[in-house]
């Protein structure tokens, strides 16, 4: 299986009808570098950066970040290095933080939230983003975001963080892109305004389908409700894809969603421009993207998402495409 996917490493990630889509990987420590090019990824469409948070006592310094996000920039130019910045809470734990025990930590005191909170912390965070998009083609994504307002507030603190770049002559990408994760059903359905201000989109799978079917993505027992294949999660997917376009801005998927190949002819009907996952699952998805007519998947889609009812009729449709 392996080998016979070997055909696929270095072709174009490109359909049967000249859709591009761009296959880039997730990582999250130095060590992903080297496997993710060798996976032959076209660039990093998600840097989870809290495992640098991760199993120590106090957080990276801004040279610390600098220096590793340098580096992941390097290894993938001019492909593209997303970089989402702090995502702490939820299932991650980071002691050190403060946030402590909750309820609901999956509704509580997590990412964006958290960061807001923390200007200094986040904009060290930031900075070394900056710095780093020196290098490469880097860009910023902002994670959990569920109202306009945060996402504003964030792109502020880049502003500040760009200001006090330049006051010390430290070089960076002025034009750097700033988009955000897509996981919150309010996101999802507030997307059109988001697109004003968001330079891309990509939506978090994984979150986004616990959030929009109230299933915890780690509780064994609902685990049977939990399915990126519900009419629901499909519609919320399909929807981000209009506002994405009515805007203009470039859109992609991050969570493990997007390494399901019996996804891929549905995204790219909904007009995706970049998947990221695994890098084992690259070749995967390049044979199922050469193998997809966009315009008819389209035309499929536009008639039956509307009729699909039931999961299982949901997974029958996305088969047959
Ligand atoms: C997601 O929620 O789909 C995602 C990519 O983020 P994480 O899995 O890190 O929460
Ligand atoms: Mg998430």
């Amino acid at each position: 299986e392996l080998k016979r996917l070997e055909v696929y490493r270095g072709q174009a990630s490109v359909t049967k009808d000249g859709k591009e889509v761009e296959l880039l990987a997730n990582i999250g420590l130095e060590l992903d570098i080297g496997p993710a090019l060798a996976a032959d990824g076209e660039g990093v469409g998600l840097f989870r950066t809290e495992f640098l948070y991760m199993d120590r006592s106090s957080a990276p310094s801004e040279d610390e970040q600098f220096a590793l996000y340098q580096k992941a920039a390097q290894a993938f130019a001019p492909g593209p290095v997303i970089i989402r910045t702090l995502d702490v809470g939820g299932d991650k734990e980071i002691a050190y933080l403060g946030i402590g025990k909750e309820e609901n930590p999956f509704l509580g005191y997590r990412a964006i939230r958290y960061c807001l909170e923390h200007q200094e912390l986040f904009k060290i965070q930031l900075r070394g983003i900056l710095r780093a998009s020196a290098y490469g083609k880097v860009k910023i994504m902002l994670p959990m975001i569920t109202t306009v307002a945060e996402f504003k507030e964030g792109l502020a603190l880049v502003s500040e963080a760009k200001a006090e770049l330049k006051e010390q002559d430290i070089p960076f990408d002025e034009q750097i892109e700033v988009g955000m994760m897509i996981e919150t059903p309010a996101a999802a359905m507030m997307a059109d305004v988001f697109a004003k201000y968001a330079d891309f989109f990509s939506i978090g799978t994984n979150d986004l389908t616990q959030y929009t079917l109230s299933v915890d993505r780690g509780n064994e027992k609902v685990a049977g409700l939990y399915s990126t294949y519900d009419p629901a999660v499909l519609r919320m997917i399909h929807r981000v894809g209009e506002a994405a376009a009515g805007a203009g801005i470039m859109w992609g998927v991050c969570g493990e969603a997007a390494a399901d190949p019996l996804l891929t002819k549905f995204f790219i009907a909904c007009g995706v421009n970049e998947l990221s996952m695994a890098g084992s699952s690259i070749l995967r998805i390049r044979q199922q993207v050469l193998e997809t007519n966009q315009f008819t998947c389209a035309e499929r889609l536009a008639k039956e998402l509307k009729l699909l009812e039931t999961c299982a009729e949901a997974k029958t449709f996305l088969e047959s495409l």
